[in-house]
C-alpha cells in the first residue's frame, strides 16, 4: 500500500491533505469550531431529560447526549429506557433545538435508533466489532467512534477505516480513556492521542473526560487540557441530580458546575485557535439565563 506504509489509507491525513469538517444539520465539527456535546449518561425520565435539555439549551449548547440503550458492565444495572428513551430524546431535541447524540449498542438496534439521532455514537465496547463497523459504513449519518478501552491509536484508525471504506465519510473520533495499571481514575485519559490523531488523520477528534476520569472533580481540568491539546470538541456528562443518577453519577457534573466550566472552555478554545460553537440566542432568552 502507498501512503507512507500506513495500514489505513482513507483515515490518514495524507489522503485528504487537510483536516475534515463534518456538517451536522448546519453545525460544523472540526476546523475552527469547538463542539460541546453534553447531557446525562442515560435518559432516565421525561422530567430529567427535559430539565437537562432546557438548561443546556439556555447555555447555547447545540448537542445533547443521552443513552437510551446502555452497555452496562452488570446485567443487573439500569439498561436504559430503550424506545421510550429515544422518544424522549426526540421530544426534547425538538423543543429545545438540540441535536441528538445517542449510542447504538448493537447492529440489531441500528434501524430503530437511526431516525431518532443526529449522530450515531459507537461505544468503546464496539470499536472492534468489525461487522458492525462495515454496516455503519453504509449509513448516511455522522458516526462518533469512541476509542476502545484497549485499542492502540492504529487499531482505532483502522476501525474508522472500516466505516470510511463502506462509504460513510463522516467519522468523528472520541478519546475516552484507556485501561492502564492505575485504578485511581476510572480510565487513563490519553491526551497525547489528540495531537497524535491530528498528525496522523484528517478526522476530527473530540474528548470525553467523563468516561475518561470517572470523577466529576477531574472533568473540568481534563476538559480544558483536551482543548489545549487541540481537541475539536468535548463530550461531557451532566445531570440535574447526580447522586441519584441511574448510571455514571460520580462522573456527572452538576448543572451549575457545567455553567461555571463553559466560560473557561471558551477561553481555552480561543487560546487554542478555536471558538466554542454555541447557538445564537435571542436577547429574551439570554436575559432569562
Ligand atoms: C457513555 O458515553 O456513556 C459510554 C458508555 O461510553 P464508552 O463507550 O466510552 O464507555
Ligand atoms: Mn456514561
Amino acid at each position: 500500500m502507498s501512503n507512507n506504509h500506513k495500514p489505513y489509507q482513507l483515515a490518514s491525513y495524507e489522503w485528504k491533505g487537510r483536516h475534515s469538517i463534518i456538517e451536522v444539520n448546519g453545525s460544523f465539527i472540526g476546523g475552527d469550531n469547538l463542539c460541546v456535546i453534553a447531557g446525562p449518561c442515560a435518559v432516565e425520565s421525561e422530567e430529567q431529560i427535559n430539565t437537562i435539555a432546557s438548561f443546556l439549551s439556555k447555555q447555547g449548547i447545540k448537542f445533547i447526549r443521552g443513552g437510551a440503550y446502555k452497555p452496562r458492565t452488570s446485567p443487573y444495572a439500569f439498561q436504559g429506557l430503550k424506545k421510550e428513551g429515544l422518544r424522549l430524546l426526540k421530544q426534547v431535541s425538538e423543543r429545545h433545538e438540540l441535536n441528538v447524540v445517542t449510542e447504538v449498542i448493537d447492529f440489531s438496534l441500528l434501524d430503530e435508533i437511526y431516525e431518532y439521532t443526529d449522530i450515531l455514537q459507537i461505544g468503546a465496547r464496539n470499536m472492534k466489532n468489525y461487522q458492525f463497523l462495515k454496516e455503519l459504513g453504509k449509513t448516511k449519518k455522522p458516526i462518533l467512534l469512541k476509542r476502545g478501552m484497549d485499542a492502540t491509536i492504529e487499531e482505532w484508525l483502522l476501525a474508522a477505516e472500516y466505516i470510511l471504506l463502506g462509504g460513510n465519510e463522516d467519522v468523528i473520533l472520541c478519546e475516552r480513556g484507556i485501561r492502564t495499571f492505575d485504578s485511581s481514575t476510572r480510565n487513563t485519559m490519553d491526551l497525547a492521542s489528540i495531537p497524535q490523531i491530528k498528525h496522523l488523520s484528517h478526522l476530527p477528534i473530540i474528548a470525553d473526560p467523563s468516561q475518561g476520569t470517572g470523577n466529576r472533580e477531574l472533568v473540568g481540568p481534563m476538559s480544558l487540557a483536551a482543548v489545549a491539546a487541540g481537541a475539536d470538541g468535548l463530550m461531557i456528562e451532566v445531570h440535574n441530580n447526580p447522586e441519584n443518577a441511574l448510571s455514571d453519577g460520580p462522573q456527572s457534573l452538576y448543572l451549575d458546575q457545567f455553567a461555571e466550566l463553559l466560560p473557561k472552555i471558551k477561553k481555552f478554545a480561543i487560546a487554542a485557535g478555536k471558538v466554542v460553537d454555541l447557538r445564537e440566542m435571542a436577547n429574551s432568552e439570554r436575559l432569562n439565563n
